[in-house]
């Protein structure tokens, strides 16, 4: 077990390989367990949150972890669900997770130019429509399936995924305001990254969508 920016994380190593791989919300279990499926069967290292709920809980407060990956980010998300929390109850999260944000970045970012690939599910209706209007491109290959689509960051994978019979959109020069999420921080480090994102439940789907990406992207 591995504990970065106050948080627990499962690690899995399998070979060696420049592949790195992460799971943060912790009600996705679909997502996890793909994760766990591909991880028998490809090399490369992957991350896991060890935790319940799709927030991190630290009394008094609590935040969504796909929002810490900046300061400015994780305060903006501390005020949101925390409306009634004081500036030393977010200032007290800000020191845990600035602590080692950057080690846990370190444990992230794949050697070699190599491919993170993070995957999500969504359950409320998120789905590709929402991320077209501030993508750089979009190639919606399967249109009667909008929840299942993926989000990279760099324009020569967007090249090859476009190929792919599966919905993607390019967010290399990201618009709108910095919300301390990982696709955001990855575009900006001209990290190669992608976000698989399925609908709760497509277990096939997404497996099929990561070994896809196995394939077909270096
Ligand atoms: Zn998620």
């Amino acid at each position: 077990m591995k504990n970065y920016c106050g948080i627990r994380f499962q690690e899995i190593q399998n070979g060696k390989s420049n592949r790195r791989y992460f799971w943060i919300h912790g009600d996705e279990l679909t997502a996890r367990d793909v994760l766990l499926a591909h991880m028998k069967k490809f090399q490369g290292r992957a991350l896991l949150v060890d935790n319940p709920t799709r927030v991190i809980k630290m009394p008094p407060v609590e935040f969504d972890p796909n929002r810490m990956f900046t300061a400015v980010g994780l305060e903006r998300n501390l005020k949101r669900l925390n409306p009634n929390s004081t500036p030393e109850d977010r200032q007290r999260v800000l020191a845990v997770v600035g602590k080692d944000r950057e080690k846990l970045l370190r444990a992230l970012t794949p050697p070699g130019n190599g491919l993170l690939t993070v995957v999500h599910n969504n359950s409320r209706g998120y789905s590709v429509t929402d991320e077209v209007q501030i993508s750089n491109d979009v190639s919606l290959a399967a249109p009667d399936t909008p929840n299942d689509f993926m989000l990279c960051t760099d324009p020569k994978d967007f090249a090859l995924l476009r190929k792919s019979p599966f919905n993607v959109v390019l967010q290399s020069d990201p618009k709108g305001e910095e919300d301390g999420s990982f696709s955001r921080l990855a575009a900006g480090r001209k990290i190669r990254y992608v976000n698989i994102e399925c609908a709760k439940g497509r277990f096939d789907t997404q497996r099929s969508i990561m070994e896809w990406l196995e394939h077909n992207l270096p």
